[in-house]
């Protein structure tokens, strides 16, 4: 009998532990399903959520994507905005009873719901609008911060895990909240797809080619100087701007071998054609940050230089001012060592980005290249006016570049009136449509024979 009681006990424990042991699973399971910070269900939830969504159907995500996380943290201190991380979690996941809030981490949070009806979507969408546009209480101050939101059907919009991770993993920086069409993000995202195809054939059947705009040079009224610019032409899309793939390509890392191939060109072109005889000091060059983290860069501009039997001094790299802030310890010292081969440097774009003088002058830049768009405030090429307070920060700009010692260089030059008002200000070199266009080499030599003779 006492032996029966014994062993009866004995199960009875070992099916608490079992029973114990289970739960404990079941709560860590759970636990590892939750985002630790804001509460709410994470990533791997949610693309759990998503696979069975994908097989059952008729559902509806709206992801809300915060504007640059990083930049954030950086300014406000994770902790705080941390806090208003898990506020809007609890928000989004309270406004809907029908609906499951996700964090899928990064500042972006996705609502997900099964039968919502056509007529609600607009109603959340503007719901969550409203609610980001007021502040969220952040220990001391009050903080807005700007969203995307984009309402996705599945599986009319979205049946892969794929597609919907474009969505959710889509960078956003923008300053002003705002609401995203699927439809429009996925044609975005294929002519991304293609332009990045062009990219590939083209560097396969080495189809790429470089234009050269001429610089014109204001004490002598020559052609002293021109600007290397890389063009695309594929024969499905046309002709496609370097302002649409050059970002691709610095994106995919096609950006160090098209680096390279315009380099190599422009050094060709200089000796080639014997562009020194001709009145032509150098050519510039678009140097992409992205260029300078490839610690080979230096060594195959000088393996180039030394096979054209080029001196350095005919290169001009051009660097954009909005990239001169980012990654600055890597750029400076790739900068430095080109400039220690006898490479000189231009500032691209002044005016456009974070203007940071400190930088400028810790930089061996020779040349700033003002923006067009603050010539164009100051004197628009078809109204033929401007803003009498961008004239004023024009003037005041070039005179205070005069007197830190940098040659001044003006582009989007488009009329007569403009070339007027900046040879009035002494100007060291003018560049834009009103002399040319970027033109293929061989109509640029025929342009320079009539210029400088
Ligand atoms: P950027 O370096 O500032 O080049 C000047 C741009 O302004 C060129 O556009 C040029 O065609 C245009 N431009 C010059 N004068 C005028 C004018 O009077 N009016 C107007 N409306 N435009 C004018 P493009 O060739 O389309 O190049 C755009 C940008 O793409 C360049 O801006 C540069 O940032 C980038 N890029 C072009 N080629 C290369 C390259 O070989 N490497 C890299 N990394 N970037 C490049
Ligand atoms: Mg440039
Ligand atoms: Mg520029």
């Amino acid at each position: 009998m006492l032996y029966k009681i014994i062993f009866g006990f004995v199960v009875m424990e070992a099916l608490l532990l079992i029973v114990v042991c289970v739960r404990g699973v079941e709560q860590k399971g759970k636990k590892n399903m939750k985002n630790s910070i804001t509460g709410a269900w994470n990533r791997y939830a949610f693309m759990k959520q998503m696979k069975y969504s994908f097989k059952k159907g008729n559902a509806f995500a709206v992801i809300v994507k915060f504007s640059d996380l990083k930049y954030y943290n950086t300014t406000l201190g994770v902790h705080s905005v941390n806090r208003i991380r898990k506020k809007a979690a609890e928000w989004l996941d309270a406004a809907w009873k029908e609906m499951q809030c996700y964090d899928c981490g990064n500042g972006v949070f996705a609502l997900v719901g099964f039968g919502i009806e056509g007529s609600k979507e607009k109603e959340i969408e503007g719901k969550i609008m409203e609610r980001f546009q007021d502040a969220w209480k952040c220990i001391k101050t009050e903080i807005v911060i700007p969203v995307q939101v984009c309402s996705v059907h599945i599986p009319d919009d979205v049946h892969t895990m794929e597609d919907m991770l474009l969505v959710v993993d889509r960078e956003f920086s923008g300053k002003e909240s705002e609401i995203l069409n699927f439809q429009d993000m996925l044609t975005e995202y294929q002519r991304k797809i293609m332009v990045e195809a062009a990219i590939y054939k083209a560097l396969e059947n080495k189809s790429f080619e470089v234009y050269y705009q001429p610089i014109w040079d204001r004490e002598n009224g020559n052609i002293h100087s021109a600007e290397a610019l890389i063009r695309l032409k594929d024969e499905e899309l046309g002709f496609i701007s370097p302002e649409e793939f050059i970002p691709i390509a610095e994106r995919n890392g096609t950006i160090f071998d098209i680096g390279l191939f315009v380099f190599e060109e422009a050094c060709r072109f200089y000796k080639e054609k014997n562009l020194q005889a001709q009145g032509i000091d150098y050519i510039e060059v678009n140097l992409s940050v992205i260029q300078c983290m490839d610690s080979n860069l230096v060594q195959n501009f000088n393996e180039i230089l030394s096979q054209k039997d080029l001196e350095a001094c005919h290169i001009n790299l051009e660097i954009t001012e909005s990239a001169v802030t980012d990654n600055q310890g890597i750029l400076k010292r790739t900068v430095r060592a080109l400039d220690h081969m006898g490479i000189r440097f231009s500032l691209d774009d002044y005016g456009t980005g974070y203007s940071n003088i400190s930088f400028m002058y810790d930089m061996p830049f020779t040349i700033i290249k003002i923006d067009k768009s603050i010539l164009w405030k100051a004197l628009h090429p078809q109204l033929g006016q401007g803003d009498y307070r961008a004239r004023i920060m024009l003037e005041k700009t070039v005179s205070m570049l005069q007197e830190m010692k940098y040659q001044i260089l003006v582009e989007g030059v488009e009329t007569e009136e403009q070339k007027n008002l900046l040879e009035k200000m002494q100007c060291d070199y003018l560049q834009g449509y009103f002399f040319s266009k970027p033109l293929p080499a061989d109509e640029f030599m025929d342009y320079l024979q009539a210029a400088n003779t």
